[in-house]
């Protein structure tokens, strides 16, 4: 391919999906070093618990052929918006007209092989298809929720009801039945603007030039046939499906610039799993924008005692309550304050906290980690995944309770938290049942056998002749022949 080609990368808002549209970038270009990568960035108006700056700054310096491409911010204010997504559709609204000018100035200097955006920047495809760019999603969520949103306009036609009214399961080819309460946060509300955003999205998704997965063939081999099969959009083809992944962060531990970590250095939550024996940790981590309320880091505190396991929390402050600050990330957690008296030092020998933000993929990997209670968020799963670690799914937000449902129904790679009490609130009975027997149980065994098996198939799809792998190959050379 001429050297003069690039791929445009057009992430949304949010370290999850920076990091694996980067790691996408990678993955292309060691296996494609004729290609360029430019990604475009918008960067949000508020702060998150990670600094993507230093992240990006950390790329460029290690990655030169990555180049970021900063699209102006338009003026917002984020506390107008009743929700983070409302907020990120305007804000990627708002930005269309810097695409256009930013796809039209990098043309001038190199063809355009592909433009590749995120399902929340789909206002965005119209502007790319203006200028005849090819556009292809790239799907931050695994094959299972895909084959999901692209059933949506078949589901939608079906009721008339919100599925948060809805009192009977929801029936799409090939998944497990779906509580209609488990849909994306989004969609629990038929008339919601962001609703419709999502069934608009859904139905471009199924006329773009591909779709990108972030997963591997075993990890979902019936679902990606049945979408190959064309089960999930009923009038019309179903675009290519390639699956990629995993795509997971590789250098999340070191460099310094997120909250939490140590200038550069090991971060000290490593130094104490050194100390730890073989598999006997369980690890607490909720994502970009996981925070539990005050009550509910009590009773974790509480279950975790009970448990009697060794643990490494990532503990935030719980949201602020001050409707007006809901964008800014809270001070670092006064543990002392958030947590039981006493709970600190009854602990210190078998529990380590740290505030806000760890090196989840480094602490995964590390040999003393046997469990991860995680949210479910896409990225976490696939980390777990490549790591080999069991899993209890908490989920919380976005659409962490469909990966739930499916990782514990479908992949059998999880145990399920019982969060379906009203609010979500978890009793600490419940969390030293499940911490106790992710560490401990038959069952528990089963899981981890299977997740080191995910582990060895999710190495080998990404090595040379591996499915993910073979898949890019092919879509390299489907752009080669549109050149
Ligand atoms: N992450 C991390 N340390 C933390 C919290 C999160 O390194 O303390 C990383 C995690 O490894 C993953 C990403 O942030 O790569 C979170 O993405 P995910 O899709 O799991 O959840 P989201 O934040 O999008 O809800």
């Amino acid at each position: 391919m001429a050297s003069n080609r690039t791929i445009v990368l057009y992430p949304s808002p949010g370290m999850g999906h920076l990091v694996s549209m980067v790691e996408l970038g990678k993955f292309t270009l060691n296996h494609h070093p004729g290609l360029a990568v430019t990604i475009l960035v918008v960067n949000p108006p508020y702060n998150t618990a990670a600094s993507t700056a230093a992240y990006m700054n950390r790329i460029s310096a290690t990655t030169p052929s990555i180049t970021f491409h900063h699209l102006p911010s338009p003026p917002l204010d984020p506390d107008s918006y009743p929700s983070i997504e409302a907020l990120h559709f305007e804000l990627l609204r708002l930005s269309n007209p810097h695409v256009h000018q930013a796809l039209h100035s990098i043309s001038l200097t190199a063809g355009i092989s592909a433009f590749i955006i995120d399902f929340f920047c789909t206002c965005a495809l119209s502007v790319a298809t203006n200028l005849g760019i090819p556009t292809y999603y790239f799907f931050t969520s695994g094959a299972n929720c895909l084959a999901l949103l692209l059933y949506l306009r078949t589901l939608h036609q079906s009721t008339n009801k919100s599925y948060k009214d809805l009192g009977e399961l929801l029936h799409v080819p090939d998944l497990p039945p779906i509580p209609p309460r488990d849909m994306p946060v989004p969609l629990l509300e038929r008339t919601s603007p962001e609703y419709a955003f999502f069934l608009d999205a859904a139905t471009q998704l199924a006329n773009s030039s591909g779709i990108l997965v972030n997963t591997f063939e075993s990890l979902e081999p019936n679902i990606l046939k049945s979408i190959a099969d064309g089960k999930y959009v009923p009038d019309g083809p179903t675009p290519p499906v390639f699956s990629l992944g995993p795509l997971i962060a590789s250098d999340n531990g070191k460099g310094g610039g997120a909250a939490g970590e140590t200038g550069g250095g090991v971060h000290e939550c490593l130094k104490w799993l050194d100390m730890q024996p073989s598999q006997s940790v369980v690890f607490l981590c909720f994502g970009s924008l996981g925070r539990f309320p005050a009550e509910q880091l009590k009773e974790i505190a509480i279950g975790l005692e009970r448990s009697e396991q060794k643990f490494l929390w990532v503990v935030r402050s719980p949201p602020s309550e001050d409707k007006t600050s809901r964008f800014q990330t809270p001070p670092a957690p006064g543990l002392d304050l958030l947590l039981p008296h006493g709970f600190l030092d009854r602990t210190k020998d078998r529990g380590f906290m740290v505030s806000s933000w760890a090196p989840q993929v480094d602490v995964l990997n590390h040999g003393s980690v046997g469990g991860f209670v995680t949210h479910c968020g896409w990225n976490s799963v696939l980390e777990a995944v490549r790591a080999g670690v069991p899993m209890v799914g908490w989920p919380l937000y976005a659409e962490q309770k469909l990966n739930k449902l499916f990782l514990v129904e479908e992949m059998k790679l999880a145990l399920p938290m019982d969060e379906s009490t009203e609010g979500g609130f978890v009793k600490a009975a419940e969390i030293e049942k499940r911490v106790r027997g992710l560490m401990d149980s038959e069952e528990a065994k089963v899981i981890r056998q299977r997740a080191q098996a995910k582990k060895e198939e999710a190495k080998q799809a990404m090595a040379d002749g591996g499915s993910s792998t073979v898949a890019l190959a092919k879509l390299v050379e489907s752009w080669r022949k549109l050149e």
